[in-house]
């Protein structure tokens, strides 16, 4: 299909805007950038055919607005808008105000968004569709006294989510009653100051459980999975390292998984790419959806790597009316692929932030080696955003191989002038168990409560080798 009469706004920064440039690039769509004052001087700024700042820096006053992303696609003639993900790619709203406006919304419906991009009308949609969710409400819970009677059935220790939260924040734990009474007030108040809805639902706590999700890809009619990431190592329960496939399924489980996660997706008539997040058991083998993503995730590639597919260019296509000419058979695992997040934090520290002057950058090189990033040397890493820099992502033939091309890969890369997450990789990647794959998702903060020193080492000998 030719897409000529195209034009994609990209309304995202960081690394996610400059892969959503380059395969909008690799289908021959010319592309529009909208920058805040802080991101002028930003590689996908420096990538796009065209540029709008579209206000300071901000998030709430520029990349958070959907009229002002609007108006940079009126102003420049853009056809469609990708999202990227965080900001407004799971915003309902702004995916109707862009059809509203003329214009293609890369992503699922605005319907499908408010079906599933609200976490617990997901819950009630994947349970009607026969997909196993964690026990806990059913839809939200709006009393305190509706809360504690709930919790009789659900069991402590349960988590108070905020229907509307996301990236980790808007959870809660409770061990009992008088827990459950002081952190659900608290709940609603945060949920509603940080997402702009109170809305708050309970589950179980479950303490020893796989992070598992499933990659979707559908065009409306057809939907088929890519498999599975394994997401276990997490800190405040956003993911750190993940990998694909998990180390862990057994072949009849994994099929299980992922033809339940398409049927569901099927039954969406989803459009786009998504992702199901699943907690999953190890000692029954039993999965539990937690939610879905109406967008493209950060850990993409790492799909991407072991299945071949480009999600993002097909994510372009399908948005602009190709139907999906893959099909489930053709979608194989090869080999095996990890992800190291690089943020600009200071492990040693407390994961403090280290934005600011980038003096260089020197990436690895060899099979298997993808870096996704918008860093450049003399870059100036604002400090308003998310801290992520990088995404190494490391593909084997094996899990193993994938293991010692990922050994090399970060003793290859120097980053010059600010801390970043590499010791913590490094020092990730020698312990036995991660090698084993032998982790849940308490055990990085587990493993980090444990080895502060170990990472005050790692960080020092990493400063000597590349300062
Ligand atoms: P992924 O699995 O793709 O990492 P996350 O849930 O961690 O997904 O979110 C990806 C990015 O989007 C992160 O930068 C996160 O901080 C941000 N994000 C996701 N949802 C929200 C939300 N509701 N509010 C604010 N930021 C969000
Ligand atoms: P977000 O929208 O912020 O991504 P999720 O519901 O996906 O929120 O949960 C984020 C992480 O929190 C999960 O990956 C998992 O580690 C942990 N978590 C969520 N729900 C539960 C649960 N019921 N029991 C144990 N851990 C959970
Ligand atoms: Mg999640």
């Amino acid at each position: 299909m030719s897409f000529t009469k195209h034009k994609l706004l990209v309304a995202n920064r960081g690394e996610i805007a400059v892969r959503i440039i380059r395969a909008a690039q690799q289908l021959g769509i010319p592309t529009v950038a909208v920058c805040s004052e802080a991101d002028k001087l930003s590689l996908p700024a420096m990538l796009a055919d065209e540029v709008v700042n579209i206000g300071p820096a901000r998030a709430d006053q520029s990349y958070l607005k959907g009229e002002l992303i609007l108006k940079a696609a009126k102003e420049t003639g853009a056809t469609a808008i990708h999202p990227g993900y965080g900001f407004l790619s799971e915003s309902a709203d702004f995916a109707e105000a862009v059809v509203e406006a003329g214009l293609i919304f890369v992503g699922p419906s605005a319907e499908t968004i408010r079906k599933m991009g609200d976490k617990a009308c997901a819950r009630t949609t994947a349970q009607a569709a026969g997909v196993p969710v964690v026990p806990g409400s059913e839809g939200e819970i709006n009393s305190l006294e509706e809360a504690i009677n709930t919790a009789k059935d659900v069991g402590y220790p349960l988590l108070i989510k905020a229907s509307a939260g996301g990236g980790g924040r808007g959870i809660r734990i409770a061990y009992d009653d008088s827990e459950l009474a002081k952190e659900f007030v608290i709940a609603q108040s945060e949920a509603k100051a940080a997402f702009g809805s109170g809305a708050v639902y309970l589950e179980r706590f479950i303490t020893q459980a796989r992070h598992i999700e499933v990659q979707i890809l559908g065009d409306g009619e057809q939907a088929i999975h890519l498999y599975e990431r394994e997401c276990s190592l997490q800190r405040r329960r956003q993911k750190v390292f993940e990998e694909a496939p998990s180390p862990v399924l057994s072949p009849s489980t994994r099929e299980k998984l992922c033809l339940n996660a398409a049927a569901l997706a099927q039954q969406l008539h989803y459009k786009g790419a998504g992702t199901l997040e699943f907690l999953y058991d190890d000692s029954s083998q039993e999965f539990f959806f937690i939610e879905m993503n109406t967008r493209i995730q950060v850990e993409h590639p790492v799909t991407e790597a072991i299945t071949g597919v480009d999600l993002v260019q097909w994510m372009i296509k399908i948005a602009l009316g190709e139907p999906l000419s893959l099909q489930q058979k053709d979608i194989r695992i090869q080999g095996s692929a990890i992800e190291m997040r690089i943020n600009a934090e200071n492990p040693a520290k407390g994961f403090f932030p280290s934005p600011g002057l980038l003096e260089s950058v020197s990436w690895p090189i060899g099979e298997g080696v993808r870096i996704d990033t918008h860093l450049f040397d003399n870059y100036i890493i604002p400090p308003f955003y998310d801290s992520l820099l990088a995404k190494l992502i490391i593909h084997g033939n094996n899990r193993q191989q994938a293991f010692e091309r990922a050994i090399m890969a970060l003793d290859e890369t120097q980053i010059k002038g600010v801390i970043t997450t590499l010791p913590l990789h490094k020092a990730l990647l020698k312990e036995p168990d991660i090698q084993a794959g032998l982790f849940h998702t308490g055990t990085l903060e587990m493993w980090l409560s444990e080895n502060h020193e170990k990472l005050i080492d790692e960080e020092k000998t990493h400063a000597v080798t590349t300062h």
